[in-house]
Parts: structure tokens; C-alpha cells; sequence
């Protein structure tokens, strides 16, 4: 329950229950990395930003829980909109029809479903198919385009309503979503409820591995409550009756873990992939907290470097401007501590954000053709993950700072 402040801090793993949560790196305290805002005077509400691990079973989490209904009522990120996740999905669902031989009619369950972007390919593919998603504006979206899509947090309740009115899913997927959700075993009993004895639970999200490696710590904010291994994965499901049976990785998000689940005893041999994976992991070390507090060093050094790169700029008498205004580059504006000192705006191609001010740092977001009207020097590339296409479109334009892992100027 979130108490009156929209936040609450949990004091138990949301895996295993257990006590022993160690803080291994706090990135200060931050608005929701989505809640732009209208007014650069309008009151915000900042919540801490802090990453915990379980000395019990190495899972890794956020301990602020900021309310859902704060965070994803009013959601307005439309999957769609990108045509690297639709192919993605696309495949996704070829897959899954293939793989487990789906009969016409089979009914699949995807939470989350935004605007019925995985769906889609279920239902051309004769299924049956409904979607669960808080975000109001969304689902009435979806559904209007013949995904139906009912405006509810999934819950053992909810997820009990639905077996009773259309019967169990064979498929029941959650991606990205899995991610955002405090309560597990409130979700994952829903979950068990509603597939049946022979159905597949698809998961895909961040993976912890990636995170680490390609040190993605803009993709931890208060939405990202969990981070995920296959081991940490496995346990979880192990505690609560199911089986991960076949782990494998995606380019999504820079490198997202797709796990696929079964009851105990499902029909599905388990791989050999899921022994891996969780082999790797041990021999990364990454249930060992030592690994985070050196992680936490890095980023903290990632941040004195850039900040000194842009002072020396500023110094110098340059114009610097932002480019993209993902959720995650709300992250790093506000643990890095740049603001409107340095960034003049920051241009971004979706339209709900042009006209707003980034989230605690207030720096205006404006359409690309203020690029050429008011030339910069510098372009801060924050949606660094897209670093080449950006340069490629702002080519001639400026020259480019790619502030993670390592800052660097390209174009000089
Ligand atoms: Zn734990």
C-alpha cells in the first residue's frame, strides 16, 4: 500500500521475503523519470532512487515503491509507435505460436499489453486474445482497434475473473511489465490461476547481466522496481510452484532476458539454457554484493567525468543541447546534476513531450527543427542506446557527446 506521500519503502525482498537488504547504490531522489511536467514552477514530488540487494537470494530492487497509479494511470508510452518493437514482437508471437503448436481459439493473455502491440500478431494468427493494461487512454485505444484490452492491474483477483468468464489461457505474457510490479505473489498467483496445466508464462525483462556490462544504471527508475537474473528468476518461480524451463536473451532495452515458465511439472523439458545462464552469472559473480559496490564506483566516476567535460565546455563559451528525452535520460540528468546551467533544451521527436519541461531539471523539450533555427555546438546524445541513428539524422549540424559508459566528443 502506498501511503499518503504516493511512496513506501519496503523493508522485506519482494522475492523471497527475506530481511537482509543491503543499499548498494543510491542515485539521489528523483521525480517519476515519465512525469514531465507543464509548468517549470508547478510543485514536484521526489521520491528516493536507491538499489538494494538481498544478501538471502542476490536479488537486486528498488525498496521505494512509488504508487502505480501515480506511475502508470495516465501512462502514455505507445508501443507501437516504434517499429523495432513491432517486428520484435512479431517474431515473438510467430514463435510462440510455432514452438508450442497453438490450436486456432487458443486464448492468449498478455498484461500489459499497451496498445495490443504483441497481441496483434496472436489474434491475425487465429487466437484469442485479450489484453490487461491500467493505462486507460490506452486500452480504450486498443480495444477500439480490436484488441480488447480491460483497464485493470492484473491481480490473483482479476486474474481469477477471467478464467471463470473465458476459461484458462495457454499463453500469458509479460513484457517489460514484469519489471514495474511490487507485489510477485500476488501477480504469479494470478497467473498460476489462469494458465493452463500445459500453458506457457513468457517473461521478458531488463536484464541484470546487460545492465552491468554495458552500465545502463539511466534504465534504473522508480517504474524498474526489479532486476532480474536467471537464477534470481528461477528462484522466484521455484518458490512459488513453477518452473522456469528455457531462458534465452534479446537485444531489447540493450539486453533483455526472455524466460519461459511452466507449472511444476509442466510438459516442457527444461533446457540446458537455463543451467547456463545461471552458471554465467555465478562465474560474473553477480550474486555478490562486492559486484554492485563497484558498479555504484563507476557510475559515480562516469558522472565526474561528464560533468567536468560539460563545464569545460560551458567555460569555453559553448552551446550545448540534449537530444532525446527517454524516460532513462531523466535518470541521468538528475543523478548527474545537469540542468538548465548547461542543457538550452533538448530536442525530441514525440510530440506529447515537445512543449513540456524534463521531470526535476525543467529543461524545455522542443521539435527537431529547433536544431537548425538555433544551432548548437554540442548535442548531449541522452538517448545514447540510439547514439548512431541520432548522428546520422543531426550529421553536419553539431558535434556530439555520448555520455555513457565513458563520456566522449565524436565529430571533432
Ligand atoms: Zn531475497
Amino acid at each position: 500500500m502506498a501511503d499518503s506521500d504516493g511512496a513506501f519503502e519496503r523493508k522485506t525482498c519482494r522475492v523471497c521475503s527475506g530481511r537482509s537488504l543491503r543499499k548498494v547504490l543510491s542515485l539521489g531522489s528523483t521525480p517519476p523519470a515519465n512525469a514531465f511536467v507543464r509548468d517549470p514552477n508547478q510543485e514536484e514530488r521526489f521520491f528516493p532512487l536507491e538499489l538494494s540487494f538481498c544478501s538471502d537470494c542476490g536479488f537486486v530492487q528498488l525498496t521505494h515503491v512509488v504508487s502505480p497509479e501515480l506511475l502508470f494511470r495516465d501512462y502514455v508510452y505507445v508501443s507501437s509507435t516504434s517499429p523495432v518493437f513491432v517486428e520484435h514482437f512479431r517474431q515473438l508471437a510467430a514463435m510462440v505460436m510455432n514452438r508450442f503448436r497453438l490450436q486456432p481459439d487458443s486464448l492468449v493473455v498478455d498484461i500489459g499489453s499497451n496498445d495490443g502491440i504483441l497481441l496483434r500478431p496472436f489474434k491475425e494468427g487465429g487466437m484469442r486474445v485479450l489484453g490487461i493494461d491500467p493505462a486507460e487512454k490506452i486500452a480504450a485505444l486498443a480495444t477500439k482497434s480490436g484488441i480488447e484490452t480491460i483497464p485493470i492491474f492484473f491481480t490473483a483477483s482479476a486474474a481469477a475473473d477471467i478464467a471463470a468468464k473465458r476459461g484458462k489461457a495457454k499463453v500469458i505474457t509479460a513484457t517489460s511489465v514484469f519489471s514495474h510490479i511490487d507485489n510477485l505473489d500476488d501477480i504469479l498467483a494470478g497467473v498460476k490461476n489462469l494458465l493452463a496445466d500445459d500453458g506457457v508464462f513468457v517473461i521478458e525483462v531488463y536484464y541484470l547481466y546487460e545492465l552491468l556490462e554495458k552500465n545502463l544504471f539511466d534504465t534504473i527508475y522508480h517504474e524498474h522496481l526489479s532486476y532480474f537474473t536467471a537464477a534470481t528468476m528461477s528462484g522466484l518461480m521455484g518458490r512459488l510452484g513453477m518452473e522456469v524451463f528455457d531462458v534465452s536473451e534479446t537485444d531489447t532495452h540493450g539486453g533483455s532476458l526472455r524466460v519461459f515458465v511452466q507449472k511444476k511439472g509442466g510438459p516442457n523439458k527444461v533446457s540446458g539454457s537455463v543451467g547456463q545462464f545461471i552458471e554465467m552469472e555465478n562465474s560474473k559473480k553477480l550474486s555478490d554484493a562486492a559486484t554492485y559496490v563497484r558498479f555504484a564506483r563507476k557510475i559515480g566516476d562516469n558522472r565526474e567525468q561528464l560533468r567536468k567535460l560539460l563545464a569545460d565546455l560551458k567555460r569555453d563559451g559553448k552551446s550545448i543541447v540534449g537530444y532525446g528525452a527517454p524516460a532513462k535520460g531523466n535518470t541521468l540528468l538528475n543523478y548527474f546534476g545537469i540542468g538548465r546551467e548547461t542543457l538550452d533544451y533538448i530536442v525530441d521527436d514525440s510530440s506529447w513531450k515537445q512543449g513540456l519541461y524534463t521531470p526535476g531539471t525543467h529543461i524545455p523539450v522542443v521539435p527537431f527543427d529547433e536544431l537548425s533555427s538555433r544551432k548548437p555546438d554540442y548535442i548531449l546524445v541522452l538517448a545514447w542506446n540510439f547514439a548512431e541513428p541520432i548522428m546520422r539524422k543531426c550529421v553536419g549540424m553539431a558535434k556530439f557527446i555520448i555520455p555513457v559508459p565513458t563520456p566522449r566528443i565524436v565529430g571533432e
